[in-house]
């Protein structure tokens, strides 16, 4: 059974004007899909094939290239469509507002610490939220499609937001201005989706 690109779960015009129709058509036509078909390509015939994608992200350290690179890229796009949506933005709240303020001190304190994640992850990559294995919340970031499930990751955790940090999520609208694209990113967060998976993970 191979994967599939996930539907969007709203219009590709939905996250205007904070993230624009044409970077998200692209970044969900031809990059996820891509990631997608690369990853199916990539485990065909191998042990992997039939596995969860959190179960190959867990041992990627001992697979190809190929898998470590469209695994990531498909998990990491998957997520990252669910933790926006175009009612989000705001703040969160209840006990995944406690855990950030135990973590980080505040809310404002997280969102210098992800802001800052995400605007001084050299090259490609990614900023997340994450829950480590002891339930608490930590910002960390990672290179080109790694994540935090990876068990090559620097430091490990279930990612519940995530920010896609690649020139290709941004450059068409915001060129070469990454922090006013990370600075837009939070009127468009999914705070209840975030909520969900903070639930699920700790
Ligand atoms: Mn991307």
């Amino acid at each position: 059974m191979a994967f599939e690109l996930p539907k969007l779960p709203y219009d590709y015009n939905a996250l205007e004007p904070h993230i624009d129709e044409q970077t998200m058509t692209i970044h969900h036509t031809k990059h996820h899909q891509g990631y997608t078909d690369k990853l199916n390509a990539a485990i065909k015939g191998t042990e992997l094939e039939g596995k969860s994608i959190e179960e190959i992200l867990k041992s990627v350290g001992s697979a190809s290239k190929a898998v470590r690179n469209n695994g990531g890229g498909f998990y990491n796009h998957d997520l990252f469509w669910q933790v926006m949506s175009p009612n989000g933005g705001g703040e969160p709240s209840g006990e995944l507002a406690e855990a950030i303020n135990k973590a980080f001190g505040s809310y404002a304190d997280f969102k210098t610490k992800f802001e800052e994640a995400a605007k001084t992850q050299f090259g490609s990559g990614w900023a997340w939220l994450i829950v480590k294995a002891d339930g608490s919340l930590a910002v960390t970031g990672t290179p080109n499609q790694d994540n935090p499930l990876m068990d090559i990751a620097t430091e490990k955790g279930t990612p519940v937001l995530g920010i896609d940090v690649w020139e290709h999520a941004y450059y068409l609208k915001y060129q070469n201005k990454r922090p006013d694209y990370v600075g837009a990113f939070w009127n468009v967060v999914n705070w209840d989706k975030v909520a969900e998976n903070y639930a699920a993970a700790k």
